[in-house]
């Protein structure tokens, strides 16, 4: 068994009657013991509080020194933290009432404690007490957290947010509640897939989680990581919705700028030879899935470039490689993908071109690459680019083999005198 609590009570009551009786009653209970300091006045009660803690407060309104709701006022003013429980004469609840509002837990009349009335009161005032003050941390928690935390109802109406909710969003507590998430923050970049799943999970009574754009109320879009918990009650139905939002704008943006340096070379910002060889590699399962398509391969070398090196030093070399690498951008289309493989060795992946789309582009940048001139002190630098290019066929069992024939066209254009295109006869 439980050892026998000891809950010290004040009492603020100026008639010795009530007094004595408030003492008798209490001092039967069997399951707490009640440890009671009797104060006559309000001016005593603060003397006893000035003195010694308490736990709960039996309050009789009228007194020496004060009268009605002024003594809830004051009383509540002396002792912040500790319960309040108001005794009232008889035939005055609804004085009563007005007294709760004031800030008393709890009321009883005097004379109608009944056996274990006065006990159970302050039993019930202390647990609420306890349970106030937990769920004031537990807000506090809230209102602390990080991340934005969102509390809706079943039909997904926002009933409470968090302050981190308003720096994610812009929007206050005050604007948000009433309506739904979606009106306030959607972004229109999901699809509607991307809902009907999310609310399947969720009506499911399942969590969700997912990665998504939102808007904020000032227009700006933000990438949001979502965590959705359905809340349900005793008997199983969903009643609420938690969200949990973090901004991950941040991290969004270092992803893609990883995602770049993992496949750009870093001189020139073409692809590098990697992604190169794989969507080369698509392509041609493109090819040779579909009757009707074609793509074509483009190899592409300086010609003497060493001698550029040689003659106007390695960061020529470079700015060189670079004016090639504009021209090659400038002169692809958004499908197409130009590539630095390595060196001064750069391929363009004609996606959806034919022989003939792929000769003009060829000769097109052949004749541009002629044309640049690059400032050096000692004199115009001028470079021109060998071609070499060859079709994607449906029969080639892998990109190799496309690449070869590129290659051996490539070295043909070299033996022919270079600055020129060759098509491969294969
Ligand atoms: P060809 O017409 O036969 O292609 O002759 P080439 O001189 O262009 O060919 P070669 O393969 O002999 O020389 C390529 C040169 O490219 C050698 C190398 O030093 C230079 N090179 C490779 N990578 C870079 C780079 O990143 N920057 C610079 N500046 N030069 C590079
Ligand atoms: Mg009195
Ligand atoms: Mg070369």
């Amino acid at each position: 068994m439980n050892p026998v609590a000891t809950i010290r009570v004040l009492l603020v009551e100026d008639e010795a009657g009530d007094a004595h009786l408030v003492r008798m009653k209490l001092g039967q209970s069997q399951s707490e013991h009640f440890d009671l300091c009797w104060a006559q006045s309000l001016t005593e009660a603060q003397q006893c509080l000035a003195a010694s803690s308490f736990d709960v407060m039996l309050l009789d309104l009228s007194l020496p020194d004060s009268e009605g709701l002024a003594t809830v006022h004051s009383a509540r003013a002396m002792a912040m933290a500790i319960p309040i429980v108001v005794l009232s004469g008889r035939g005055d609840t609804d004085f009563a009432l007005t007294a709760l509002e004031a800030g008393a837990v709890d009321y009883m009349v005097k004379g109608d404690f009944g056996y274990d009335g006065l006990a159970r009161v302050i039993r019930y005032a202390l647990l609420r007490t306890e349970m106030e003050a937990r769920n004031n941390l537990l807000v506090a928690a809230l209102e602390a957290a990080a991340n934005g935390i969102v509390i809706t109802d079943k039909d997904a109406v926002v009933i409470w947010t968090n302050p981190a909710f308003s720096r994610l969003t812009g929007y206050s507590r005050e604007e948000a509640v009433g309506h739904k998430p979606s009106d306030l923050i959607k972004s229109g970049l999901q699809d509607e897939a991307f809902y009907q799943d999310m609310w399947a999970n969720l009506l499911d009574g399942r969590h969700w989680r997912g990665e998504l754009i939102n808007k904020r109320k000032n227009g700006s879009l933000y990438y949001e990581e979502l965590n959705i918990a359905p809340v349900k009650n005793s008997a199983g139905e969903i009643t609420h919705f938690i969200g949990i939002k973090e901004d991950i704008s941040v991290r969004k943006e270092m992803e893609a700028q990883l995602q770049k340096l993992a496949s750009t070379d870093p001189l020139t910002g073409l692809f590098n030879r990697r992604v190169f060889l794989e969507r080369l590699e698509q392509e041609q399962a493109k090819v040779a899935r579909l009757r009707r398509y074609s793509a074509v391969l483009l190899m592409l070398d300086l010609d003497f470039f060493k001698r550029v090196n040689d003659t106007y030093g390695h960061a020529t070399g470079d700015t060189v490689l670079k004016a090639f690498a504009e021209i090659a951008r400038n002169n692809s289309r958004a499908t197409d993908i130009p590539a630095r493989l390595g060196g001064e060795e750069f391929a363009i992946l004609l996606a959806g071109a034919d022989k003939s789309d792929a000769l003009t582009m060829a000769e097109r940048l052949r004749q541009q690459v002629a044309e640049i001139v690059i400032d050096h002190e000692a004199g115009p630098v001028r470079i021109t680019v060998s071609i070499g290019a060859a079709i994607l066929l449906a029969d080639d069992v892998n990109s190799e083999a496309v690449l070869h024939r590129a290659d051996a066209a490539l070295y043909e254009a070299k033996d022919r005198g270079r600055n020129r295109t060759y098509w491969s006869c294969f």
